[in-house]
């Protein structure tokens, strides 16, 4: 892309109504407009990472066997009556009428309405195990919608069922979620910690919350230093083995980490002093078990092996897609701008022209855009007649890890200069090896935008 054609609308300005950093940033940096309190535009460059982020969770659900759907966002308030949640989910569910007068709403979330697709059409244990999910957007009317995409009212969720034929074969799926969930933050550069947490309207008795330690985050959260340092790394794993799912959760579960929903003061005294740790974190998904709750009343049930009906076990795993975005600013940025993490950025390099106009210079931009592009990255040319120190504030501000600067001086020696937008680290090479060595940092990340 050629900056000069984009579509990048930067602000000059800090933007007064944001209070936390990521929030700052997303408007400087032209990622989104707000369009009404906690609902936002997403521009070009927000909608960049946000795919790239859906990509990201997509991936690492299918890797797992589970299968992508889409369900609407309006769905009829017959099916909530039915579950007995309409009047218990409150003011936070957007309710609506038709023109009909039938009573509708935007979903908040969707165990009633997979459960009755389910109900539909399964009915025999020999369908099970069976988990589908779907990236979709949701409407909370949350009371205080605040932090920008972080605490939206309408925001994007990837919400994942389980049905299966018993506990334990739920539970598994359970712990299935666990490894997926790890593997799919790690990829976008963040550490994000199971925590045991409380099961809230989603109900049930197992349930973990995965937290980014952040100062502006909204939980109060209680740990055991250690955990920070496990890594899921690239762990080849058989999702349909039992124990090395269950020796996942153990790895990642046995030491102490709880939101203050649970924390325990007493079990927490256990953790030796030194690694005793109070902290914010940002909740960024969560993953339940909880039974037969709603497959009992709304009637799912199943055949099994010696011919009796049971309710089907179900659970409920949910990733706050959009506040992701927010998410990975809050630990990755400094006082330029953002600083993004390769595996979810939206351009993999910034290409810096000194001097727009000089035909040496324009030439060698053109040669690196056309080299970079046919490695299947891409690149962010500013073709913009500008100086060079607006060109450099663009960049940092937007926050691309890799920029590759050319100039007519370093030209004449055969050579560009590649920074890192983490360490601030230059290096001058001529115009191929910067490329190669692009392509040696990107092989280890899919390249898809
Ligand atoms: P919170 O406690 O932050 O209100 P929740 O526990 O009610 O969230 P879940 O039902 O667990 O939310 O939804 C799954 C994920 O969706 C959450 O972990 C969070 O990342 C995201 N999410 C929930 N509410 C919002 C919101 N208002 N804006 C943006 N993302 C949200
Ligand atoms: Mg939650």
């Amino acid at each position: 892309m050629r900056l000069s054609r984009y579509f990048l609308p930067v602000l000059k300005e800090t933007p007064s109504e944001a209070q936390i950093v990521s929030h700052r940033l997303m408007l400087r940096a032209g990622m989104i407009k707000q369009a009404s309190a906690g609902i936002y535009s997403w521009l070009p460059l927000g909608f960049k990472v946000l795919r790239k982020l859906e990509n990201i969770v997509h991936e690492e659900q299918m890797r797992a066997g589970h299968i992508p759907m889409l369900m609407p966002t309006l769905q009829s308030a017959d099916l909530w009556r039915e579950s007995g949640r309409y009047d218990d989910y409150g003011e936070e569910m957007l309710r609506i009428k038709d023109r009909q007068g039938r009573d509708m709403l935007y979903g908040p979330t969707n165990e009633e309405l997979i459960t009755d697709i389910f109900r539909a059409h399964v009915g025999s244990y020999k369908d099970l195990p069976l988990t589908l999910y779907h990236i979709q957007w949701k409407f909370r009317d949350e009371i205080r919608p605040r932090f920008g995409v972080m605490r939206g009212r309408e925001f994007l969720m990837k919400d994942g069922y389980n049905f299966d034929v018993s506990k334990e074969a739920a539970l598994h799926a359970y712990n299935r979620h666990l490894v997926t969930y790890l593997r799919t933050y790690e990829r976008m550069g963040l550490q994000a910690i199971p925590m045991r947490a409380d099961s809230g309207p989603i109900g049930g008795d197992d349930t973990h919350e995965f937290l980014v330690l952040a100062e502006t985050g909204e939980s109060e959260v209680f740990y055991d230093s250690a955990i920070t340092d496990l890594k899921f790394g690239d762990r080849q794993l058989d999702f349909d083995s039992v124990e090395e799912c269950r020796a996942v959760l153990d790895e990642f579960t046995s030491r102490y980490a709880r939101t203050d929903e649970t924390h325990d003061e007493a079990l927490f005294n256990q953790v030796p002093e030194e690694r005793r740790r109070m902290a914010r974190g940002i909740e960024v998904g969560q993953i339940f078990y909880f039974g037969t709750k709603y497959s009992e009343s709304l009637g799912a049930t199943v055949q099994t092996p010696d011919g009796k009906s049971v309710p089907v076990h179900m659970g409920s795993h949910g990733i706050g897609v959009s506040r992701l975005v927010g998410a990975i600013i809050e630990a990755s940025h400094d006082d330029k701008g953002i600083i993004w993490p390769e595996g979810v950025t939206p351009f993999h390099v910034g290409i810096v022209n000194l001097k727009q106009g000089d035909a040496e210079a324009d030439a060698a931009c053109e040669a690196l855009y056309k080299s970079v592009t046919a490695l299947g990255l891409d690149p962010l040319y500013d073709d913009r007649n500008e100086r060079a120190g607006g060109k450099f504030a663009t960049m940092d501000l937007i926050g691309l890890p890799w920029r590759i600067t050319v100039g007519p001086r370093g030209l004449k020696n055969g050579v560009v200069e590649l920074t890192s937008r983490r360490t601030g680290v230059s290096e001058e090479l001529p115009p191929e090896q910067a490329v190669e060595k692009l392509a040696q940092i990107y092989a280890q990340y899919h390249t898809a935008s």
